[in-house]
């Protein structure tokens, strides 16, 4: 949430600091103004004081001029009284004769006459003597009350600070209301700003009730918007476009692609990625891929990425680290590497996600492979050394009986031996590709017969007992002799070797439910095979290990089988078995094979 300023704006210091000058100014110009006023009223009043002590000065002496002299003094008294009366500011009269002695003195009657004469003012009394010549007789004085100076310039006080107050106001008011108006179209202004910020291109304010710089401002505003607005519009169908092919190949790669930011959120991950991590977007789109858990409830990714952190950049880019997770039952190769903008600049890092589940099951086979290639060489070369050495020095002790029992044992050995490294050679010739198969139309029937013959001896060890199956005039195919005989005798020496004691071998030849294949079975009361080892069994180097699967051997016998009949048949090897009743493994082969691959 934005954190409110409680401190006064800037703005807002200026109007006070304007408030206060402008009060200062008016109140200055008052006072001013008034005094001014009250100067000048002051002034005249005392002009009217002289003059109207002059008038009564030239009055009093012209009207006592002819009277007699006992009658002066009554007329003077009658003069003063009617101007007296008809003058509210006169507060009193004095007559005073040349030598300054008071001769009369008419004063209204006020409680306190000093404070009521506020102004005196004299003039001196001149009559003309018996030469005509002017002479001073004596001087009158008047003191006016100062009461009409006291109204006017209270008045004007009064209407001044009426004029002065009402101007503050207005003046005031006039700053108020324009402050509020311009703080009302500067936030108009800043709310559009901050919408523009959170990215509302195109966003306008409304200039109605504006004027002036404001209006120019908001009109730019507009503009600014709406042109960014187009220019929003048309970078985002760019970028749209960009983006969408981008992702379109992040989404095709079938390695597994997750990025992260340089806080470790997932910011992308690819359909592969989800698919061998086994999560959805939203469980890892913005979480922290240390987070992730395989299916054992481990975090396989902490410590690496840890480690990844811990060492320097440019190590980390030369050679990215590597380490392989267990998902399910896949193993995932994961190689962190480290993102950089286009400014070099450590944005993140890319862990790309390679399904390494094969080629760690191929190497666990191979290793595999080798330990019992070398056990099965070991067993029958231990066995002849030994049975050869025998003879070689004690052939002349033993009868001719166990002499032949001897041979014999080295026979079987030997042929044990041959077939093993022939099953090698066959492999590594194979998977070389270069080999040329030769086919003739053949009856596949005596060729069966003639492989169960070669087995007899084998089986006969067991107890086992064949028994032949054959439809009646199955056509002839084409079919390479000696590489289907390997791969009967591979399939019937495995029937052999699984089976128990006095076990029953069925071998069917006849036409498949597709008219266009023929048929050949080899069913035996074996073991059997698990269902999740059927898929796999015809893999090189797969072998079956458990309780029930002790019997040694290379896991390149059925691997063999599905090379001749699919790859140099286009036919197709299946297997039908139950742990426990037996399995049935054979195959599929082309009546009219369509000759296009390679051999
Ligand atoms: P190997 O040399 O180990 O027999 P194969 O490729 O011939 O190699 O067979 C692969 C695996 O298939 C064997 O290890 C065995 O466990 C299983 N297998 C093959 N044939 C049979 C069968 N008839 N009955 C039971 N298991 C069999």
């Amino acid at each position: 949430m934005e954190k409110r300023n409680l401190s006064i704006s800037t703005q807002n210091k200026l109007i006070l600091l304007g408030l206060v000058i402008s009060t200062l100014l008016i109140v200055g110009l008052a006072v001013f103004a008034i005094t001014n006023i009250q100067q000048k009223i002051s002034e005249v009043y005392s002009g009217f004081g002289e003059i109207l002590t002059k008038t009564l000065a030239i009055e009093s002496v012209e009207i006592t001029k002819d009277v007699q002299e006992f009658d002066k003094f009554s007329t003077l008294q009658a003069h003063t009284k009617s101007i007296m009366d008809s003058n509210n500011e006169i507060a009193f009269i004095e007559f005073q004769n040349d030598k300054n002695e008071v001769i009369y003195s008419s004063k209204k009657d006020f409680p306190n006459r000093a404070k009521q004469a506020l102004i005196t003012s004299s003039s001196q009394l001149l009559a003309d003597n018996a030469d005509g010549i002017k002479i001073n007789i004596g001087k009158v004085i008047v003191g006016l009350s100062g009461g009409a100076t006291k109204d006017i310039s209270h008045a004007t006080k009064n209407s001044m600070l009426v004029v002065f107050t009402v101007a503050w106001l207005v003046f005031t008011f006039v700053i108020l209301i324009n402050t509020i108006l311009i703080t009302r179209e500067l936030s108009m202004l800043h709310h559009g700003v901050k919408k523009i910020s959170t990215g509302a291109f195109g966003y306008t304010l409304d200039d109605k009730n504006t004027s002036g710089e404001i209006k120019d401002l908001i009109n730019a505003f507009n503009d600014m918007s709406l042109r960014l607005h187009q220019y929003e519009e048309k970078n985002v169908d760019q970028l749209t476009l960009e983006r969408n092919k981008f992702e379109a190949v992040l989404m095709s790669i079938v390695n597994g692609v997750v990025v992260c930011d340089n806080y470790d959120n997932v910011v992308l991950v690819n359909n592969a990625a989800k698919k061998m991590l086994e999560v959805e977007d939203e469980q890892i789109l913005n979480t922290k891929i240390q987070m992730y858990c395989d299916t054992d409830g481990e975090l396989c990714f902490k410590e690496k990425i840890e480690q990844f952190k811990d060492t320097p950049l440019d190590i980390m880019e030369n050679k990215p680290l590597e380490f392989n997770i267990e998902v399910g039952d896949k193993i995932l190769k994961c190689v962190i590497s480290p993102m950089f903008s286009k400014n070099q600049d450590y944005v993140g890092y890319v862990i790309v996600l390679i399904d390494v589940t094969k080629e760690v099951e191929i190497d666990k086979m191979k290793s595999n492979f080798i330990s019992n290639v070398s056990h099965e060489l070991r067993t029958p070369v231990t066995v002849l050394r030994t049975y050869i050495d025998t003879l070689y020095n004690h052939s002349d002790d033993f009868d001719e009986k166990t002499n032949k029992e001897f041979f014999e044992v080295i026979n079987k050995e030997a042929a044990r031996l041959q077939k093993m490294v022939n099953d090698i050679l066959d492999f590594s010739r194979l998977e070389a590709g270069n080999v040329k198969v030769e086919k003739e139309m053949t009856n596949i029937v005596p060729v069966i017969e003639q492989e169960i013959k070669c087995m007899q001896v084998l089986a006969e060890e067991k107890n086992i007992t064949f028994s032949i199956i054959k439809e009646p005039n199955l056509p002839d195919i084409p079919i390479n002799v000696d590489s289907i005989e390997r791969a009967l005798n591979n399939l019937l020496s495995n029937a052999i070797k699984y089976s128990p004691e006095n076990g029953r071998i069925k071998v069917r030849a006849e036409l498949a439910k597709d008219p266009a294949y023929v048929e050949i079975s080899v069913e035996d009361q074996g073991c059997g095979i698990p269902e999740e080892h059927q898929k796999k069994i015809f893999e090189r180097f797969y072998r079956v290990e458990n309780d029930t699967h002790t019997v040694k051997g290379t896991g390149l016998g059925l691997h063999l089988v599905k090379i001749t009949i699919e790859k140099h048949h286009q036919g197709e090897v299946f297997v039908k078995s139950k742990p426990g009743d037996g399995s049935t493994f054979g195959f599929r082969l082309p009546i009219n094979p369509v000759e296009n691959v390679e051999e």
